[in-house]
């Protein structure tokens, strides 16, 4: 993490008023919360809608801060206290990030995309430290705020850096990427989410691809060549850095030959390597275009393809992403509640349609949150997909999850598919309809609390 003077922070940030007398004093890291602040850091107090980190300053030096940022228009600052006064301490938390990072020899990875930011920097971050010293976004810290904080926690030794990038609206990845400076820039794909504000997937794909205006000019640009929107856009804007694509046509650098779904992960072979059969202990196609994403990255800083192979086999999943779950009896619980979008229930859905060797499937569906005005579109849409091939039972939950069970409902014999508003009662029916020899899927918005029901369905 950042370790510089105070007198170097001040400079770097640009700021103002710090007294002499604390030039020398040393920070190490960088907070704005003071609940989990650390001894030694500098504390950055940050306005949100509900609080104004400005009153939990005295709080910040009571567990241990060196220091404090202040902003000139807010009253009363403490005394006595090493405080450096910006005018806005959001701008001088990015601004600090961005100097830090261009004075690190670090090379950094940038992801964004609709689906699968998180799944790719692990995998990426997996396979790029079997030859080098790596850190990557912790958690989904992938916005405005998060991204600086990720890159004050870089050490100087740090060789690569793996960062996801997040957006809802034009502007952020731009900023994200010029603060970021990436030397690979990577678009997992085009979905549906932040419609609201981005009004089409056009809109969505011209956001994403703001992405290459922090690239460094001796970088790489990878995106899903699968996606017109994409490909049309990334054709007019005559890139002078190198592009690579993936996905699942022949006509990517990088495209799948055998994709084969096993219980406990995914094998894939791949176009450039036909050889190496690679394994992913997660589940579902999806992932091996996340795969391929990393493939492409690491194979353009030089990972030979042992290590890719090794680094993918040791990848650790974050939780409650296809995260597979053992309930009573041996049941097959695939819980996916983490978040869901049109793209990535889609996926989940077709993904449970190719397993094989379960009883009953039973998929557990609940609302996907943030769609905007087509929201019951999208939500029946989903609906008009299913069919016996996928599971055999439909269970829904919420408000939207309703639309879903509307529109599946001809499709299925009598009593397979029921709409439900209570999380329990939908539990406790789905506890008393599978056994030991069937697969549940969970899936819905992240705000939907769907793992709840994992509870009523444990040994
Ligand atoms: P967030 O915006 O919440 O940070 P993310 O982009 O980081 O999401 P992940 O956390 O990797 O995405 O995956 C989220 C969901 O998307 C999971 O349900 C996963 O199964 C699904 N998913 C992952 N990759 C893809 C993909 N390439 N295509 C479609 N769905 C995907
Ligand atoms: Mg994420």
């Amino acid at each position: 993490m950042i370790t510089r003077t105070l007198q170097e922070i001040q400079e770097m940030i640009a700021g103002s008023g710090l007294s002499d007398r604390y030039n020398e004093l040393v920070i190490s890291g960088v907070s704005t919360d003071t609940r989990t602040l650390c001894k030694g850091n500098l504390y950055i107090p940050l306005k949100g809608e509900k609080f104004n980190g400005h009153a939990f300053v005295k709080d910040a030096f009571a567990k241990g801060a060196v220091a404090a940022l202040w902003e000139k228009s807010e009253p009363n600052f403490p005394q006595d206290v090493p405080l450096i006064f910006v005018d806005d301490t959001l701008e001088a938390l990015q601004r600090l990030a961005s100097r830090y990072r261009e004075q690190l020899s670090v090379k950094i990875i940038g992801i964004t995309g609709s689906n699968g930011k998180t799944t790719t920097k692990d995998m990426t971050a997996a396979i790029l430290s079997t030859q080098y010293k790596v850190q990557k976004t912790e958690g989904n810290l992938n916005n405005h705020i998060g991204l600086p904080l990720t890159l004050l926690r870089l050490e100087e030794t740090t060789e690569m850096a793996v960062v996801e990038m997040g957006m809802s609206n034009f502007g952020e990845i731009e900023l994200l990427s010029n603060l970021a400076k990436p030397d690979a820039a990577i678009i997992t794909n085009i979905g549906e989410s932040h419609m609201q504000e981005l009004g089409s997937r056009d809109g969505i794909a011209k956001a994403k691809l703001e992405i290459v205006l922090g690239l460094k000019e001796d970088g790489v640009f990878i995106y899903n060549g699968d996606e017109p929107l994409l490909t049309t856009r990334v054709q007019k804007m005559n890139l002078s850095q190198k592009t690579l694509t993936f996905g699942n046509q022949n006509s990517n650098d990088y495209y799948p030959l055998m994709v084969s779904l096993k219980a406990n992960g995914t094998t894939f072979t791949v176009n450039q390597m036909p050889d190496v059969s690679f394994f992913i202990p997660i589940l579902g196609k999806h992932h091996v275009y996340n795969a391929l994403a990393a493939i492409s990255v690491a194979r353009f800083f030089g990972i030979s393809w042992e290590n890719i192979k090794s680094g993918l086999e040791r990848l650790q999943v974050t939780k409650m992403r296809m995260e597979i779950i053992k309930g009573k009896d041996g049941l097959t619980i695939i819980n996916d509640a983490y978040n869901a979008s049109p793209t990535s229930m889609k996926a989940a859905l077709e993904l449970l349609g190719e397993l094989t060797g379960y009883e009953k499937k039973v998929a557990v569906l609940g609302d996907m949150l943030e769609l905007g005005e087509k929201e019951i579109e999208f939500h029946e849409e989903i609906g008009r997909m299913l069919n016996k091939n996928i599971a055999d039972y439909i269970l829904t939950y919420g408000r939207l999850g309703k639309a879903i069970a509307l529109a599946a409902q001809s499709s299925f014999p009598e009593g397979c598919v029921k709409a439900y508003d209570s999380k329990e009662t939908l539990a406790a029916d789905l506890a008393r309809l599978v056994s030991g020899k069937d697969v549940v899927l969970l899936k819905a918005s992240r705000g939907m609390k769907l793992e709840e029901i994992i509870a009523y369905l444990a040994e």
